[in-house]
């Protein structure tokens, strides 16, 4: 049974995940980050493999968030 900060937690990452879709924020799941493509400016796009094969999505700024 998940404690009551668990729900909490759940339900504010839900609410947030729900904003950022509103404001046009697409989240790609399944998905296993290969690389980073980079110029000498910086990073330019992910490289990942889903179910779709690879694909190299770009953007103007990467967060790196897979762990320790
Ligand atoms: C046993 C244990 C108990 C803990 N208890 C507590 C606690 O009570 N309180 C507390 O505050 N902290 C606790 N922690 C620490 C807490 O879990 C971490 O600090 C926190 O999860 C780190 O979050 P994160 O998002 O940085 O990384 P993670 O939670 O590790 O998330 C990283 C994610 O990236 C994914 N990933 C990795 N590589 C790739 C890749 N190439 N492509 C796609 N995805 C990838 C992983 O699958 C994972 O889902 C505990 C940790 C452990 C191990």
């Amino acid at each position: 049974m998940p404690s009551d900060e668990l729900r909490r937690r759940y339900r504010f990452t839900a609410e947030l995940a729900k904003r950022a879709e509103a404001k046009g924020v697409a989240f790609l799941t399944g998905r296993e980050i290969r690389g980073l493509r980079a110029t000498d400016k910086g990073a330019t796009a992910v490289v990942a493999e889903g179910p779709a094969g690879e694909e190299t999505i770009a953007g103007d700024a990467f967060v790196v968030a897979l762990g320790s």
